[in-house]
């Protein structure tokens, strides 16, 4: 059967898969959503033989009707290779009473990369279908996960360039490392001197900008963006949740049908939203469990029923969900208001204008599938430290905050289902953060230097990603200030 997408502020919009990839986000401003999520039509217990690559297809051939059986397994083959360090991609590790699902075994060893390694190839389907025949230029602005993960996925894919812009002060000395070292003829990265938000708002811009639109296109090129609403990226995140629910069968575990929760470390809504589709597919999952670092907005608003952007921003040691803004949280909204395009696009105008809005008393009652919780600071380092203590398992930082989350709901409502939680990042990669929670000695240590000595805490290997940035050449150096990034796009390509 075919399905469509519409737009969640726009009901007369209908597209295909491959167009609402393509486009990334509709005309009106709205999100793509599925018309219907479909019902998985293949019983789990067939799922528990499955490899990652064989779940990945059943799973999006349900939503991404458009693409051909070949079209859609050589997608999922380029993108889940050996970039991976192992063939499981995703392992499910049990430590203390919690199931990590690992989603960080990939290229840039953070979970982005569980989406962002099959995009480009999506990507360049779609627009082979749709006869689109300019060059895909993607710009993305980063605070350090997501550019990286970007751009090893789109390096060297043939009629893509990636630009990537990121702060010059504003990630960690291995992100930079990563982002600076990254090979690819069509990749190019520039520190940007200002925040995140100028990369934001300077990308933002440059995509409204119909002046220069159109002078790309004279020169062959369109641009293309590989943030999270892309349903390019959604549709991918929903595999890992149908597998980890497989591998606990599997591993006998749980029994056939038995209802497990899922507790995910949130920033942009769209992993979360992602078990929420798996869920709506028939997935077994009792609760959705939403954990956020000190920047609580959507804690607040599971709590209240009121999103209110209105608040300080906080800078923590979970920084890709230092977020206040969960752009995915529209794709909920629209279903809590039963598919209500209109109200969706008055909520998202009052978010837009005011910065906050509350959802009505029928809406709230909706969102009973999910719970939410926080860690501040304090909890997040306890979290890490105490698993470490009593486990010998080393939580990043962002992994922490869920684990917290995670035992904390269980304690309060003494919900004794099996947990899983969303494991996004590899301890590696916020080593200072996570060695300085186990140890205090820690404190003042040279970031390079810890590296080492995690390998020793935890007994695990250096992944293979941090080693080779450790030796890889500086390839890239450019810098610009925050006002001129169109500038140094137009000096990019040429144009
Ligand atoms: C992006 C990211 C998150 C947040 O995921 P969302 O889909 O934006 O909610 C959590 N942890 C890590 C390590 C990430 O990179």
């Amino acid at each position: 059967m075919d399905l469509y997408y519409t737009s969640t502020r726009d009901s007369n919009v209908k597209v295909t898969a491959s167009e609402a990839i393509l486009k990334g986000l509709a005309t009106d401003g709205g999100l793509f959503v599925p018309e219907t999520i479909p019902a998985l039509d293949i019983p789990v217990n067939q799922l528990k033989e499955m490899s990652y690559q064989e779940t990945a297809y059943a799973v999006m051939k349900q939503f991404l009707t458009d693409f051909t059986e070949d079209e859609l397994k050589e997608c999922i083959r380029k993108a889940y290779d050996e970039k991976f360090d192992t063939e499981e991609i995703a392992p499910l590790v049990k430590a203390g009473d919690v199931y990590y699902l690992e989603l960080f075994h990939g290229a840039t060893i953070a979970f982005k990369d569980m989406a962002l390694s099959i995009l480009p190839h999506l990507l360049t389907v779609s627009a082979k279908k749709n006869k689109a025949d300019k060059e895909i230029v993607i710009l993305t602005a980063t605070s350090g996960d997501t550019g990286k993960a970007a751009m090893a996925g789109f390096a060297d894919v043939a009629g893509t360039r990636i630009i990537v812009f990121y702060p010059k002060n504003g990630v960690s000395k291995i992100q930079e490392l990563q982002m600076v070292t990254q090979e690819g003829g069509n990749v190019d990265v520039v520190a940007i001197h200002g925040n995140f938000d100028h990369a934001q708002n300077g990308v933002k811009k440059m995509f409204e900008n119909q002046k220069l639109a159109a002078e790309l296109a004279e020169k062959g090129y369109q641009f293309s963006s590989a943030n999270s609403i892309n349903i390019g990226r959604l549709v991918p995140q929903i595999v890992y949740y149908v597998y980890a629910y497989a591998k606990l069968l599997q591993y006998g575990e749980i029994e056939e049908g038995e209802s497990i929760n899922v507790t995910v470390p949130t920033g942009n809504f769209g992993n979360i939203l992602a078990a929420y589709y798996a869920k709506q597919m028939g997935l077994p999952i009792g609760r959705l469990i939403c954990a956020s670092n000190e920047n609580k907005v959507l804690f607040d608003f599971f709590q209240s029923g009121t999103y209110n952007r209105n608040r300080k921003f906080v800078l923590t040691s979970s920084p890709s969900m230092d977020i206040l803004i969960s752009s995915n949280l529209e794709r909920l909204i629209y279903q809590i208001t039963g598919k209500d395009c209109s109200k969706t696009a008055e909520f998202m105008r009052m978010l837009g204008e005011e910065g906050a809005y509350t959802v009505s008393e029928e809406m709230k009652k909706k969102l009973a599938d999910f719970a939410a919780g926080y860690a501040d600071e304090a909890q997040t380092a306890e979290s890490i430290r105490e698993t470490y203590k009593q486990t010998g398992y080393v939580l990043d930082t962002h992994t922490a905050v869920a684990s917290h989350v995670c035992r904390e709901y269980r304690r309060v409502s003494k919900d004794t289902a099996k947990c899983v939680a969303a494991s996004t990042a590899s301890p590696y990669k916020f080593v200072k953060s996570v060695m300085s929670a186990i140890d205090k000695k820690y404190n003042d240590a040279d970031e390079l230097e810890l590296l080492k000595e995690l390998e020793q805490v935890s007994g695990t290997e250096m992944p293979q990603a941090v080693q080779n940035i450790l030796h890889a050449e500086v390839l890239h150096k450019k810098e610009c200030k925050a006002d001129q990034m169109e500038q140094t796009v137009r000096e990019i390509l040429n144009i």
